[in-house]
Order: structure tokens, then sequence, then C-alpha cells
């Protein structure tokens, strides 16, 4: 059956009429709030030839006049004990603890979005990054611009000998077999470009952009928005400014950094202190160390090669 109740009698359901919500009372900042970011709306560092990390915005974007950023993590943290934030040096202290413990949630509060150009390589490492929000560019909806990364005749690397996956050695300037081999390689990305046009005319014989596209190699420039709190930021920065990560997105990961260093110091100090600048020891290793001393030779239980690299690497460091 259909209901008959008249229109007019429904009554329209607004927040005044719901008795359990409050009016909205606003609280203001006792110190005058100032921008994180000295009211720019974007602040770019250029890397490479073609490529750019631009910081777009940030939050929080305002903060009480003397503090930074970093009061975001403050406040989120002293919710858990009822306490609001106190001075500077105290904050300073929770931050460092929190970062030491891993203490991530507070961390989560903060937040940056950039505007990013890097070859679609370098995208590729990146995107592997599940944790951030992103918004590429559409190669079928846009012809791709003539941008290709091609490195610098002096910064073409060797196939590494120890390590599978890099890249480390230059070719030498003074053997000449090498720098014919750098230069062959050189020419080879040109050649590659010079299929540019082939790709320009094809598009305009009709051919869709989504499948000529395919056709384009991968150091070729992307653009994206890329969101990311600061928690996973930082685990971004400590893989991607790491010795193992391609030259080429450390690149990108130390610009992010050079952007990010002077609107959160507090957090990035802890950060160089408690991670990238710090040093996890295996169980192994801790008992190497008190092997050294009882006067032994500090040698790893087991033969694992790479576990004893490492472990040298880690005496060479601990001065062992
Ligand atoms: C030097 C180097 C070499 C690499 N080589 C290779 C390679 O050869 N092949 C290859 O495929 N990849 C490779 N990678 C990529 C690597 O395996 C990771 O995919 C990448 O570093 C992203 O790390 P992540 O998953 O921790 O980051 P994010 O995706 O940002 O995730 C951050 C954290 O969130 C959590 N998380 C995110 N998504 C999920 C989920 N769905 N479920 C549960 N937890 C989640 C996890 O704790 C994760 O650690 C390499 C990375 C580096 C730095």
């Amino acid at each position: 059956m259909a209901d008959t109740t008249p229109i007019a009698e429904s009554k329209p359901r607004t927040p005044s009429s719901n008795t359990a919500l409050g009016a909205a009372k606003g609280v203001r900042s006792e110190s005058p709030l100032v921008d994180v970011m000295a009211g720019e709306i974007r602040r770019e560092i250029r890397v490479h030839e073609h490529g750019f990390v631009a910081l777009v915005d940030a939050m929080p974007r305002l903060v009480p006049e003397g503090q930074t950023a970093d009061s975001a993590i403050v406040q989120a943290a002293r919710v858990s004990y009822g306490q609001g934030t106190k001075k500077v040096n105290e904050d300073r202290g929770l931050i460092r603890y929190l970062l030491r413990h891993r203490h991530t949630t507070p961390f989560e509060m903060i937040e940056f979005k950039f505007h990013i150009a890097m070859p679609i390589f370098v995208a590729r490492q990146w995107i592997r990054h599940r944790t951030a929000n992103v918004n590429e560019y559409s190669a079928r909806y846009s012809i791709l611009p003539d941008r290709f990364y091609v490195p610098t005749a002096d910064s073409v690397r060797k196939q590494s000998a120890s390590n599978r996956q890099g890249g480390e050695e230059t070719f030498s300037p003074d053997d000449a077999n090498e720098v014919r081999t750098a230069e062959d390689f050189l020419a080879l990305l040109k050649d590659v470009e010079a299929l540019y046009p082939r790709y320009l005319e094809l598009t305009e014989r009709g051919v869709s952009r989504e499948l000529a596209r395919t056709a384009l190699p991968v150091n070729m420039y992307t653009e994206w928005y890329w969101k990311c709190d600061l928690h996973n930021l930082l685990r971004f920065l400590s893989l991607r400014m790491d010795s193992h990560a391609q030259q080429e997105i450390r690149d990108f990961a130390q610009a992010m950094h050079d952007l990010i260093e002077p609107i959160v110091p507090i957090t990035m100090e802890a950060w160089r202190d408690y991670d990238t600048g710090a040093m996890p020891l295996t169980r192994l290793e801790i008992e190497a160390i008190r092997d050294i001393g009882s006067g032994g030779k500090g040698e790893l239980a087991g033969d694992n090669k790479r576990e004893n690299r490492e472990w040298q690497d880690k005496r060479t460091r601990l001065g062992l």
C-alpha cells in the first residue's frame, strides 16, 4: 500500500532541530597563527634536467607563533594523557621518545602534499609505497611532453660486481674503452628519444593516445600529486635515501627531505638520530660484541656470507 502521509506534515530534519547537538563553539589560539610555508603556495626543488619536487601543501598549515608543525604530533600524543601542549623543550623530548619507541600514530597527524615530475622508471619504484594518495598525469588523455631523463656523461654507472641490483662506480674517464661504452649508452638513449616525433605523428594520424604511448621509453617523465602522512613519508625516506636505493630516486627523496626538514625540524632530527643514523643489531651480532668484550675475535656464528659481510660493515662503523 502506498504511503499516504501528506508531504506538508513531515518535518525536515535540520541540525538545529536535533537536540543531541550543541551550538558550534570556536577556540582561538592564544598566540597568533603562522603559516608553516610562509605564505607560499608552492616550494620547489629542481631534480636533474627536467624533474622537480614541489611541496604544495602541509597539514597543519597554521601553527601558533614560535612552534613548528611538529606541534601537531604532540597535540595528538597528549590526548592520551588529557594534557595540552607544553613547553617546546618538553615537546621535543616527547617527540623523540615517540619516534624512539615507534609510537607511530601521532606522526600520521601531519601530512604533506607534493607535485612531482619524475622519469617513469622512478615512478614505478615510487608507486610501491602504497600508503600515499596519488593522482597521476594521464597519457591516455594527453600527449606526453618530450622530456627524457639522460644521465650526464660522467654519471653513467657500471653494473656493480657485488650487488646484482645496483650500479655503483661510474665509467673511468681515463680508460678509452670505458669512455666509449658510456658514450655508446648515451647514443642509445638519443636513438630512443628520436622515436618521439613518430609517436606524435601517429597520434595526429588517429592512433589512440593510450596505444601510442606503449611505444615510449621509461626514461620519459610523468607527473603526479602525492600526499602522504609523516609516518609513512619517513618510511619512504628511510628506504629511498638509503645507499641501496637507485641513485635517481635517492635524488628525489633527498629533495623531499629538504622541503619538509624546516617544517618539522624536531621530528627530522629525531629521525636522523634514531633511524637513518642508527644501526640495528641482530642477536648474533650482540653475541659477537660480547665475545669481543671477553677477549674473543667477535666472529659471527653461522656461515651466511651476506650476514657476515653486513657484520663486517657494522664492525667498521662501530670501530670494533
Ligand atoms: C632498495 C630497494 C630494492 C627493492 N627491490 C625490489 C624488487 O626487486 N622487487 C620488488 O617487487 N620490490 C622491490 N622493492 C620494493 C619493496 O619491496 C617495497 O614494496 C617498497 O619499498 C614499499 O615498501 P612498503 O611496503 O614498506 O611501503 P608502503 O607500501 O608505503 O607500506 C608501508 C607499511 O604499511 C603497511 N602496509 C601497506 N600496505 C599494506 C597491506 N596491503 N597490508 C598490510 N600492511 C600494509 C606495511 O607495514 C608497510 O611496511 C625494493 C625497495 C627498495 C627500497
